[in-house]
């Protein structure tokens, strides 16, 4: 991986129009028939496509290391487990993890991500080697013990000064309140003021549960999206993970506050917290919806081609409608709608955009036959199509070979040894 002025790629496919294709610095600098001249690399792009990379818009990339760890248990067994693991997991368990996330989405074409996890710096360090845009949080939940208001006010502060020295348009921070059942209304109403007033972006967990949401009621009378918004939780820029159990009240609320709000299908369905994600709803009363796998705990894999697939088959199947997930938003909720979030201007193939953009390798079965690219890319294929990643302009894979992949994943292995090794089970 180095740094490169300018890269060319020939005879590349875009929207069914054979083009050439200059990179300059970070953007995409001219799409024409034929260009000529010197560039720094030139990539043949014969037999692909172009197409904008992906942003997997909610994840807690570490947890690759709990990819298949405990499968077939009930929620909070399940959580039990989780959290007695992560328990264990020290800064080069949570660097190798991060490291072999970002080698898993290199290689199915993610081009960015937004993350919550632990130990922020390690996952700092881990994307920046790899050479992938994100954006890493400081996640904070109190247990719902007041007591602890003042040190986890300065636990943020502190984060957030020490992320200047890390921080820029490329690996951003952001603040997380994990969710409206795990911290106490005080410390959730001074993270999204703090977030407001510093200008970062404010992530939760947004109505991912049937008992979440009967538990608000119960307890507030309101539902979760009525009281995060009655302590000023989304009076920032806002990122809503989930946000399955909402009404149209609710749809309001998100939209006149514009919270991104993120689907995160496999993991939903896996950990059977609801499917009926009210799609439809949202886009026609302007809310930007954006696509995550959420953490390998749950999805396994962080794949956002089969992310985008689950999703369409699901919204058609429960609404009964097989008009109710057009391809074209499909791809933008897996691409721009994520950059949208995070205030980043690529996920368009277009003069002037950030060049987070990958070639699909249509010398496939499931390209052929080829009448429709999007069609074949999100129902036939599956992350493995990705030939080639360019992100900020730089080749992050070609001919799906990422440098120092064996080296990840050997370590990787050799860290879940270390953590089989502390926890009994
Ligand atoms: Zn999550």
């Amino acid at each position: 991986m180095k740094d490169m002025a300018t890269l060319l790629i020939k005879n590349i496919i875009l929207n069914g129009q054979k083009r050439d294709l200059l990179i300059d610095d970070n953007k995409i600098a001219k799409i024409d028939n034929a260009i000529s001249g010197d560039a720094d690399k030139v990539i043949d792009g014969k037999g692909k496509r172009v197409i904008p990379g992906f942003i997997n818009t909610h994840s807690h990339s570490a947890m690759t290391l709990t990819r298949g760890k405990y499968e077939d248990m009930s929620l909070q067994k399940w959580l039990d487990k989780i959290w007695n693991l992560e328990a264990k997991l020290d800064e080069e368990m949570i660097y190798w993890g991060t490291k072999l996330a970002a080698l898993e989405m290199i290689k199915s074409g993610t081009t960015a991500f937004v993350d919550q996890y632990w130990m922020i710096e390690q996952g700092v360090k881990a994307t920046k080697e790899m050479g992938i845009r994100s954006l890493h949080s400081e996640v904070v939940l109190d247990g719902l013990d007041e007591s602890t208001f003042e040190k986890n006010c300065a636990k943020v502060i502190e984060a957030h000064q020490k992320s200047k020295d890390w921080e820029n348009d490329f690996t951003q921070f952001s603040i997380t309140c994990h969710a409206a059942y795990t911290v106490t209304p005080k410390l959730f109403k001074w993270c999204a003021d703090y977030a407001r007033k510093n200008d970062l972006i404010f992530q939760f967990h947004l109505a991912e549960s049937r008992k979440e949401t009967q538990d608000s009621f119960n307890q507030y009378g309101l539902s979760p999206t009525q009281y995060i918004d009655s302590i000023g939780g989304m009076d920032c820029k806002a990122i809503a993970a989930h946000a399955v159990w909402v009404d149209d009240k609710d749809i309001d609320t998100l939209a006149k506050r514009g919270v991104t709000v993120v689907h995160n299908i496999n993991s939903n369905l896996k950990i059977s917290s609801g499917y009926k994600f009210k799609y439809n709803e949202f886009r026609n009363r302007g809310v930007n919806v954006a696509l995550g796998t959420d953490g390998c705990g749950t999805s396994n894999n962080l794949d956002m081609i089969e992310t985008m697939k689950t999703t369409a088959m699901l919204q058609k199947a429960w609404r009964e409608n097989p008009t109710s997930m057009p391809l074209n938003e499909l791809l933008d909720m897996a691409s721009i709608n994520g950059y949208n979030a995070i205030g980043v201007d690529a996920g368009k193939i277009e003069v002037g955009k950030i060049a987070d953009i990958i070639l699909i390798d249509t010398f496939s079965p499931v390209f052929v036959p080829n009448y429709n690219f999007e069609a074949n890319l999100v129902y036939a294929a599956n992350g493995s199509c990705v030939d080639t990643v360019i992100c900020n302009g730089r080749v992050l894979m070609e001919n799906r070979v990422v440098e120092g992949e064996r080296e990840i994943l050997e370590n990787a292995q050799y860290q879940v040894d270390r953590l089989s090794k502390l926890i009994n089970d």
